[in-house]
């Protein structure tokens, strides 16, 4: 810790809400930019995402002064409900599901009493290629025909790789890093299958849980995301990463997954701060100063808790290494929104449809059924190009189009929805898309390990940066408790 003042507070906690004088105003999103802190904090956090908090978290248990500074109103970042204008049905915007192995979220949701239940996962999915939709049991994760057997053995390789030893979350020290990092993953399956449907099938693997084009990812990138779908005790399996029953989209959140973020922060109380987008990092003596709009914050150790590919967007004085600086410009985020519907009826479900869907449909290619307040919802991604076209396309536009592919895929009622919600993640100044940030080629064996490596008093958090579950809200959670050790560390 090294510094008086820095002793006492992390000792004993004794400064209370951060140490700061932060008036209470300041955290009701007043948007003042007088509320600069009159002490020295054991950690300034910087993102009030689950990264963020749970860093936040981890740090106030021990006994440390910590403010959290949120750019948003709110915190959550790419986890937040919203409600649909007319019927008021809570949506997931962002993060819904919770699977097996994903057990640090699922701690937090015990403790903040948010309970699961399952998604719905009978009847039959659609597998849709072209035009064409093939009904196939819900419980099977392809579609049993010729085509699957074409994608099989890339999967295969891509399983095989990702299987341990593999070096979860450290992929550059994986044996054949170079090679599998020099290629996208489109190069990576299309030297295994030239079928189109195959070729289809292994893209829409990786876009369903990305949102990126097969040629804008690293091989390496997606086999490491693969090997983090699991924990200390069981590899990483794609059949988990993709799966409904017995994997990441087993079960969804009552209330909502933002009731999650939304309780840490209450529960931190006056230590988050909102409105107060950080600009600027000076590192350069003892104490690192945070510029934000709401003043100027100082604090022992820093962690930036978000996606490495908007953690370019603070000014850092002195500058960062070049290996970080590559990082940064090497990570781009997916293109996504989420569509929903609320009905009446789950009118798929007489149908003997599950609600779910993959394929090369457009603009939506994948789908589940969605719950919310008794109330039944189909909910379909936007992902990639099909969002980028939309981006700035009329809100009608976009709800034409949607429902036109519900129709396809369920039938005609899929017309009578009683109302619906939208989310454009790209646009978002403060998440730039999602779910999350890919690398592209070379960016992984190249830069990699700055993904972690503190610079000076920063540390780094943030789903990205996370060993298992990176993308998730497991891994975010990981990735904070991470950061926070690493700071209580250095504080010591
Ligand atoms: C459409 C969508 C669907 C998803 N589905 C799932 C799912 O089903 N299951 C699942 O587990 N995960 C899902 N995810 C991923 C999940 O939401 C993320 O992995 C997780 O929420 C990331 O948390 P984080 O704290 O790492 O980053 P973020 O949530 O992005 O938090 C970063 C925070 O930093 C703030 N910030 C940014 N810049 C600044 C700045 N300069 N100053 C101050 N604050 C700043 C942001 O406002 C934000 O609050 C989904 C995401 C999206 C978008």
């Amino acid at each position: 810790m090294g510094q008086g003042v820095s002793r006492r507070t992390f000792m004993g906690g004794t400064l209370g809400a951060a140490g700061l004088a932060i008036t209470a105003g300041a955290t009701s999103g007043g948007g003042h930019a007088d509320a600069a802190p009159a002490g020295v904090v054991d950690a300034i956090v910087i993102g009030g995402g689950l990264s963020g908090l749970a860093a936040a978290k981890s740090l106030v248990a021990s006994g440390a002064s910590v403010v959290v500074l949120e750019a948003r109103e709110r915190a959550g970042g790419r986890v937040h409900n919203i409600s649909t204008p007319r019927v008021g049905a809570t949506l997931d915007a962002g993060a819904e599901f919770i699977g097996p192995t994903q057990t640090h979220i699922a701690a937090l949701a015990r403790e903040h009493d948010v309970r699961t239940i399952r998604t719905y996962n009978q009847g039959d999915s659609v597998f849709w290629n072209t035009d064409t939709g093939t009904r196939m049991p819900a419980a099977l994760p392809l579609p049993a025909e010729f085509s699957t057997l074409q994608a099989l053995p890339a999967l295969a390789r891509a399983q095989a790789e990702a299987l341990l030893p593999f070096p979860v979350g450290e992929p550059w020290r994986h044996p054949d890093a170079r090679r599998l990092d020099a290629i996208t993953w489109k190069q990576y399956t299309d030297a295994v299958t030239s079928d189109p449907t195959a070729r289809m099938l292994t893209s829409v693997a990786m876009s369903a849980p990305l949102s990126v084009r097969p040629d804008e990812v690293s091989a390496l990138y997606f086999i490491n995301y693969i090997a983090a779908s699991g924990d200390e005790n069981n590899p990483g399996t794609l059949i988990r990463l993709l799966s409904t029953d017995g994997g990441a989209q087993e079960s969804l959140f009552e209330g909502g997954a933002a009731l999650i973020p939304l309780r840490m922060a209450a529960a931190l109380g006056s230590r988050v701060v909102y409105n107060a987008p950080v600009r600027a990092i000076d590192h350069a003596g003892p104490v690192a100063s945070v510029t934000t709009d709401r003043g100027t914050f100082r604090g022992r150790r820093v962690i930036v808790a978000m996606s490495p590919a908007i953690s370019g967007q603070i000014r850092y004085s002195p500058g960062l290494p070049a290996a970080r600086v590559g990082l940064t410009r090497g990570y781009h985020m997916g293109a996504v929104s989420k569509f929903a519907a609320v009905y009446r009826r789950p009118f798929w479900r007489d149908k003997g449809f599950s609600g779910q869907v993959f394929g090369n449909g457009r603009p939506i290619d994948v789908t589940f059924e969605s719950y919310a307040d008794n109330r039944h919802i189909l909910m379909g991604f936007i992902s990639a190009d099909a969002m980028r076209r939309l981006d700035t396309a009329p809100e009608s536009q976009i709800v034409r189009e949607c429902i036109a592919n519900f129709v396809d895929y369920f039938g005609p009622e899929a017309r009578d929805l009683l109302d619906y919600g939208i989310f454009k993640w790209d646009l978002e100044e403060w998440s730039r898309g999602g779910p999350v940030a890919v690398s592209s080629p070379g960016t992984l064996t190249r830069h990699g390990p700055a993904l972690r490596e503190p610079v000076g008093p920063i540390h780094w958090a943030g789903t990205e940066t996370a060993d298992y579950w990176t993308g998730y809200m497991d891994g975010a959670v990981r990735s904070g408790q991470r950061a926070a050790r690493e700071v209580l560390t250095a504080l010591r």
